[in-house]
């Protein structure tokens, strides 16, 4: 395949589509492509999947506000949807198509039910990092509890002189046929749960399952740039799959821990620095804090409480790569609370001369005017 198509363009929608706009194009790309009228069409998969992907990114608001600013660059370090299993998109996007019955109700029903080997299940941890992490990018080793083959039965599910067996139930299929109203539905066996197959002898550790709960390491790269929110799939991470199926993906969920000293705004930092009256009003050089150590900083005189300054290439990196962003430094006025007699001797004669000088009205005097 060539490169990635503009999400836009597969949904064939402008770029300020609305909501039910976007719903409605997926849905007609979605029964068009539906791999069960296109059996054997990878072509047509292919086409479902990337409807799917483009709906995930522009029906969620941050991913999409996300994917307009960068492009497909935006989740390249995996925070955007990638569906390599039809049955994903099934289970995330049935509330589009739930409700309205129709073709797709019957379509996307009769879909759920499987049989044969279940995958894995996939899980999600949420994981802290702290804006030193996120600028520098981090690996992390975390414990995660997840479904491993048993150890007892390296993953058969049978005990000593056990042995498998064809449901009699389902007479292996892994499904029953079910009537509500009208409808034939198929469910999964109630005997097996979908396996096709039971066990006389069961292996004690897991009861059959061929699974056990195992504490396990799994390390992440998490990229620099990553925001609040963003959801990295780290594939073959999550719970083990039954026999011949693959195991459930393992979603780190990015969490910002808040900062002391800056706050966030995109790829821009923010923090305030606070001044003395006669720093602002004579001019200074300063050393302010960044993320990555002190800056000097100049503010000229005559500089006002509450303008913020610009250090361009110290805010974080972009996930894209497309370089950093600024440190925004607000200065503020500190007014000092404790005086020396010498210190107040000093502002006492400088208002004194303040007051003296003609020409420019002061603020009060301003006021005054304003309302007369
Ligand atoms: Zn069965
Ligand atoms: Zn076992």
């Amino acid at each position: 395949m060539s490169a990635k198509r503009d999400y836009y363009e597969v949904l064939g929608v402008e770029r300020n589509a609305g909501e039910d706009e976007l719903k409605k194009a997926y849905r007609k790309l979605a029964m068009q492509h539906h791999p069960d009228r296109n059996p054997g069409d990878a072509q047509a998969e292919l086409k479902f999947k990337e409807a799917a992907e483009a709906y995930d990114v522009l029906s969620d608001e941050r991913k999409r506000a996300q994917y307009d600013q960068y492009g497909h660059q935006a989740f390249a370090g995996g925070g955007g949807a990638q569906y390599s299993n039809i049955e994903d998109i099934f289970q995330a996007f049935g509330h589009v198509f739930g409700g309205d019955g129709g073709i797709f109700g019957s379509l996307f029903g009769q879909r759920r039910p499987q049989s044969g080997p279940r995958p894995g299940r996939d899980l999600k941890i949420v994981l802290d990092l702290t804006l030193e992490e996120i600028d520098a990018g981090v690996d992390r080793t975390v414990s995660i509890k997840r479904h491993e083959s048993c150890t007892t039965c390296t993953g058969t599910g049978l005990g000593a002189g056990g042995t498998k067996k064809r449901c009699t139930t389902c007479a292996g299929r892994g499904q029953v046929q079910r009537n509500q109203g009208f409808f034939s539905v198929a469910a999964p066996c109630p005997t097996c749960r979908g396996a096709g197959e039971t066990i006389d002898k069961p292996c004690g550790t897991c009861r059959g399952s061929g699974r056990e709960a195992r504490e396990g390491e799994v390390e992440i790269q998490i990229p620099a740039g990553v925001e609040e929110g963003m959801r990295l799939r780290i594939t073959g991470q999550g719970d083990v799959g039954e026999p011949g199926a693959p195991r459930g993906d393992l979603y780190v969920v990015v969490r910002e821990v808040e900062h002391k000293v800056f706050t966030r705004s995109g790829s821009d930092l923010v923090t305030e620095v606070p001044f003395s009256f006669a720093q602002l009003a004579l001019g200074d050089k300063v050393e302010v804090p960044t993320l990555r150590g002190k800056v000097e900083m100049a503010i000229p005189p005559g500089t006002q409480s509450g303008k913020v300054f610009r250090l361009r290439g110290q805010g974080l990196p972009s996930l894209d790569g497309s370089g950093r962003g600024s440190q925004l430094v607000r200065v503020f006025l500190e007014v000092p609370t404790k005086l020396t007699d010498r210190q107040r001797d000093l502002l006492r004669e400088f208002n004194e001369i303040e007051e003296e000088k003609t020409g420019s009205k002061s603020f009060f005097e301003r006021i005054v005017d304003y309302f007369n």
